[in-house]
């Protein structure tokens, strides 16, 4: 690790959570550097990337595919072990609608980043969906499963703005989807411009606090560069709420454990 550094060249990614330039690198990988904020500890690429370059030459089914390989290449027996047993774990998509109906159980849903539409196809039964996806590749995917009309395609922030209206919808998932998003605190003000006062955010994103991230260092996997460009601790997470003007819920003892590689947080936008 090297010294915490004054950094103002051009193409430097400023803190996404508090906008400060001061960071001490933690490490390095191909031309990106993975740093963290010396005034808010918030954890991020230190360098920028457009949308366009990020859904032409990024998309994130293309990077799931290279990071196998680079894990396989690496890694071959925790990945040997981590194919046997995934079917013993939960099913995702089924975790996510169970996490979203412990705080509404129908209305008007928005999905911000809605991958393959996995999630969107089953949450259609309890709620009036519709979704918002950058990757070209999802978006395809998406509409095999759902009505084209209800799949709204670019980045989250510019589509939310542009074609939703405010104060429409009960609740806005973000499954995946912050640790991607350059602009994560535009993300987040426009999931509370969208929601009804009183609406609610459920998230899950990559724990950065999690002890098999202390374990595995640079190996871990919540690490995908550069499709997660931010890397969340539960402390910044509710502070990124907090600045979008959410209040964060309480969360369940299962959901604080720090052996999850997951952090699964809700927040409701104030009445
Ligand atoms: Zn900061």
């Amino acid at each position: 690790m090297s010294a915490t550094s004054q950094v103002s060249n051009e193409g430097v990614r400023l803190c996404p959570l508090c906008g400060a330039s001061e960071r001490k690198l933690l490490f390095r990988r191909e031309q990106w550097e993975i740093v963290e904020c010396a005034r808010c500890s918030m954890v991020f690429i230190g360098s920028e990337l457009a949308y366009d370059v990020q859904a032409r030459e990024h998309d994130w089914a293309d990077e799931h595919a290279k990071e196998f390989a680079r894990r396989k290449q690496r890694q071959p027996v925790m990945l040997f072990f981590s194919r046997i047993l995934r079917p013993l774990r939960p099913d995702t998509n089924g975790r996510m609608l169970s996490q979203t109906l412990r705080w509404a159980r129908g209305g008007k849903l928005v999905d911000f980043g809605c991958g393959d539409g996995g999630f969107l196809a089953l949450a259609a039964k309890h709620f009036d969906v519709t979704g918002i996806e950058l990757s070209p590749k999802g978006v395809e995917l998406t509409r095999q499963r759902l009505p084209a009309s209800q799949i709204l395609e670019g980045p989250v922030t510019e589509v939310a703005e542009r074609e939703l209206p405010a104060g429409a919808f009960d609740v806005v998932t973000q499954f995946g989807y912050i640790e991607h998003e350059w602009y994560p605190l535009a993300g987040m003000r426009a999931a509370r411009r969208v929601l009804k006062p009183g609406g609610i955010t459920v998230l899950k994103t990559p724990n950065h606090a999690s002890w098999n991230r202390h374990i595995r260092g640079v190996d871990w996997c919540g690490y995908h560069i550069p499709g997660h460009c931010n890397y969340f601790t539960p402390k910044t997470l509710t502070e990124l709420l907090r600045k979008a003007g959410f209040e964060p819920l309480p969360r369940p003892m299962a959901d604080r454990l720090p052996t999850s590689d997951s952090l699964w947080m809700a927040a409701r936008k104030p009445l």
